[in-house]
C-alpha cells in the first residue's frame, strides 16, 4: 500500500514548498519558512524511494531528521503569524531530543520506539504555535490554519500513541499499517495545512494591497478612495451626519518653486501630521491630491467644525515653517460644510466645502469659510460663503 504513496507524496509536498517558494517574491517571511518545511517533508517521504534504490542503516535516521526539521520548520511559519520566536529553545530541544532519541533507537534496531521518538517529537513541534495561537485567532484565515495544524498534530499524536497497534512483531515498517495511516493521512492533512497556509498568505497580501490602495504614501492619510471607503463603512445606512473641511495649502507653488520639490513634501506631511493631531477621535482625514486635504468630523455640527479649523488653521501658520526651519510663513484656506439630507453622496458636501473654500482664496486665504447648509439644490445655488475668521 505504501508504494501507492511512495512517489505522489514527495512531489505533492516539494508542489507545495515551490509554491510558498513563489510567495516570498511578494515579500511574506512566513512564505520562506513554510517553503522550507514543505521541502523538507518532502525529503523525508523521499527516503524510503532511496533506501529501495540502496539500501542501508542510516536512512531511517535521515528521515527523523527531516521529519523533525520539517516540523521545526511549520513551528516557526505558523509563529510568524501569531508570536515569532516564541519558546525558540524548547522548540529547538525538542527538535534535538527527538532526533537522538530516534536516531538511537535505530542504531539499536527498535523500530517502535523510533516511531514513538519521532511522532511525538512532530507533535510536540507543532502543538506549541497552537498554544501561542490562542489569543490570535481573530479572523477566519487564522481559525481555518489553526484547525489544519491542529488536525496535523492530532493525527502525529494519535499514531505515536498507536504503534503498538500499527505495527506487526515482524516490524516490517512498508508493509505496515503504520506506513499506509502515516502516508494517506500526511496526505490529506499536509493538503489540508498546505492549502490553509497558502490562503492565509495569498489573504495577506491582498489586504495589503488593498490597504495600499487606499493610503497616501507621502502623508499616511487616506486617498480619494480610502476615504470613499471610510465614509462608506462609518454609517451603514445612508450617509453618516457631521461636518466636512477641505483645506488647501496657500501659495504652494511658490513654496515649491523656492524651497525645492522635497521640502514641498515636508510641508505636506506637516499638515497631514496636524490634522492627525487635531482632529478629534473617529475624524476621517484624506488627502485628495497635491495640497489638498479633507477632514470629515461626525457628528460635528458647523460651529465645532470652524473651531477645529480654525485650531488647525493657526497651528499650520505657527508651526510649519518653524517645523521646516524656513522665514517665510505658510498658511492654509479651509472650507467648511455640513452633511445635508439632500445630499445624495458625501460628493455634495465637499463641493459645498469647495466653494467656500475658494471664497476663502478669493478673500484673501489663511481663513475658514463656511458654505452655509441648505437643504435644496436651489437654495444652495442662492447661497453665499460666509467668512468665519481670517
Ligand atoms: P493657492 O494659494 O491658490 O492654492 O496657490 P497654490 O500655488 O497653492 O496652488 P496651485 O494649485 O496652483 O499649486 C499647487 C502646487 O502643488 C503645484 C504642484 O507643483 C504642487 N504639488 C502637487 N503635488 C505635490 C507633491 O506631492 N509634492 C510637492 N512638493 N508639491 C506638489
Ligand atoms: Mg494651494
Ligand atoms: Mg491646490
Amino acid at each position: 500500500m505504501g508504494e501507492n504513496f511512495a512517489f505522489f507524496l514527495p512531489v505533492m509536498m516539494a508542489s507545495f514548498g515551490i509554491a510558498f517558494l513563489i510567495i516570498c517574491n511578494w515579500h511574506v517571511r512566513a512564505a520562506a519558512w513554510w517553503s522550507a518545511a514543505f521541502f523538507s517533508v518532502a525529503a523525508g517521504f523521499s527516503v524510503p524511494v532511496g533506501a529501495a534504490a540502496m539500501p542501508g542503516p542510516w536512512w531511517s535516521i535521515l528521515a527523523d531528521f527531516l521529519f523533525a526539521t520539517g516540523f521545526l520548520l511549520f513551528s516557526q511559519a505558523l509563529l510568524e503569524r501569531w508570536r515569532p520566536s516564541w519558546m525558540l529553545p524548547l522548540r529547538l530541544a525538542i527538535w534535538g531530543g527527538s532526533i537522538s532519541l530516534s536516531a538511537l533507537a535505530s542504531v539499536r534496531g527498535d523500530l517502535p520506539l523510533e516511531l514513538v521518538a519521532s511522532d511525538f517529537g512532530c507533535f510536540l513541534l507543532i502543538s506549541i504555535p497552537l498554544v501561542a495561537a490562542r489569543s490570535h485567532l481573530h479572523n477566519p484565515a487564522d481559525r481555518t490554519l489553526f484547525a489544519a495544524a491542529a488536525l496535523v498534530a492530532l493525527d502525529n499524536f494519535v499514531r505515536g500513541y498507536s504503534v503498538p497497534f500499527t505495527l506487526p512483531n515482524n516490524g516490517d515498517f512498508l508493509t505496515s499499517e503504520y506506513a499506509f495511516l502515516m502516508q494517506a493521512l500526511a496526505c490529506i492533512f499536509g493538503m489540508f495545512l498546505a492549502l490553509s497556509a497558502l490562503a492565509t498568505q495569498v489573504m495577506d497580501i491582498l489586504a495589503r494591497y488593498q490597504r495600499e490602495a487606499m493610503v497616501d504614501p507621502l502623508s499616511g492619510l487616506f486617498n480619494r478612495r480610502g476615504f470613499d471607503s471610510a465614509i462608506a463603512g462609518s454609517r451603514a445606512d445612508g450617509l453618516p451626519e457631521g461636518s466636512l473641511l477641505v483645506c488647501d495649502i496657500d501659495h504652494f507653488k511658490a513654496v515649491n518653486d523656492e524651497y525645492g520639490h522635497a521640502l514641498g513634501d515636508q510641508v505636506i506631511k506637516a499638515l497631514a501630521n496636524l490634522l492627525t493631531q487635531i482632529a478629534p477621535p473617529g475624524a476621517i482625514a484624506a488627502r485628495f491630491g497635491g495640497e489638498e486635504f479633507v477632514l470629515f468630523l461626525p457628528e460635528t455640527n458647523a460651529a465645532r467644525a470652524a473651531e477645529i479649523a480654525n485650531m488647525l488653521r493657526e497651528a499650520f501658520a505657527q508651526s510649519a515653517a518653524q517645523q521646516l526651519g524656513q522665514d517665510r510663513q505658510l498658511t492654509a484656506s479651509f472650507g467648511l460644510s455640513t452633511m445635508q439630507s439632500g445630499d445624495r453622496s458625501i460628493h455634495d458636501t465637499i463641493a459645498r466645502a469647495d466653494e467656500a473654500l475658494y471664497e476663502a482664496k478669493a478673500r484673501g486665504r489663511n481663513r475658514v469659510c463656511v458654505r452655509r447648509a441648505l437643504s435644496s439644490p436651489q437654495q444652495q445655488r442662492m447661497s453665499m460663503p460666509r467668512v468665519v475668521s481670517a
